[in-house]
Parts: C-alpha cells; sequence; structure tokens
C-alpha cells in the first residue's frame, strides 16, 4: 500500500529491528517504545484495522501466536505481558496498518487510559 510506513518496512524501504519474519507476518521493535519489551507484529498483507480481517479470523490467530512465542524468548511470559491491538480514532490508532503490541518487563495499570 502506497504511503503505508509498516508496508516500506515489510518492503524493506524503511528499516526497522526486525525480530522475526516468515511468510505472512513480520516482528519488529517499537521505534518508539512505551514498556521495557514493546514489539509490533504485523501481518504482511496491508490491513488497514482489526475490524476489516475477514471472516474466520484471518492472519490474528498468527499475530497472537508469534507474539506468545516472542513473549516467551524475551522472558515475560512468567511476569505477564499485555497485547493490545488499537482500532481506529478512540482507541488511538495512528498507523492504518493492522498491529499487535507486545508490552512487557514492568507492571501495567487498568484499566488502560
Ligand atoms: P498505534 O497507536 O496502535 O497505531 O501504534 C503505532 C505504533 O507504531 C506506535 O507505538 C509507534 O511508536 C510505532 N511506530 C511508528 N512508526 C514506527 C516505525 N517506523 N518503526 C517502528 N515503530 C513505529
Ligand atoms: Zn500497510
Amino acid at each position: 500500500m502506497a504511503g503505508c510506513i509498516f508496508c516500506k518496512i515489510e518492503s524493506g524501504e524503511i528499516k526497522a529491528k526486525i525480530v522475526y519474519e516468515d511468510e505472512t507476518v513480520i516482528a519488529f521493535e517499537d521505534i518508539n517504545p512505551k514498556a521495557p519489551v514493546h514489539i509490533l507484529i504485523i501481518p504482511r498483507e496491508h490491513i488497514e484495522r482489526v475490524s476489516d480481517i475477514d471472516k474466520d479470523g484471518g492472519v490474528t490467530g498468527k499475530l497472537i501466536f508469534v507474539a506468545t512465542r516472542l513473549a516467551r524468548e524475551r522472558g515475560i511470559e512468567s511476569s505477564g505481558y499485555r497485547l493490545i491491538i488499537n482500532c481506529n480514532k478512540d482507541a488511538g490508532q495512528e498507523v492504518p496498518h493492522l498491529h499487535l503490541h507486545l508490552m512487557g518487563g514492568r507492571k501495567f495499570t487498568w484499566p488502560p487510559g
């Protein structure tokens, strides 16, 4: 998708610290981390928001699977972590390419702000 920053990371046009990739998804370090571990997992395919996924959930299960494995790898599985998908304006979605935030390494409050 022309102009999409995450599609540019996917194609290699914009550099990112990629921590995992396969044929359907890529994971990279958030450029402005809000926790000691803050990784974004995205589908290679340009899907604008989580509400645009197809009826069986498409690639979202894969995003979650990869996040859980990265959490294990980073040693935050037993302490805990958050998986977050922001959808549209009220949730604060800034980048219109579906992404799952994996955040951990500190204690979070509930409910989120
Ligand atoms: P959201 O508010 O859910 O759309 O989150 C977008 C996230 O993308 C934010 O946490 C940003 O820090 C992150 N971000 C924006 N541009 C880049 C980039 N070039 N590389 C890595 N992360 C980015
Ligand atoms: Zn995109």
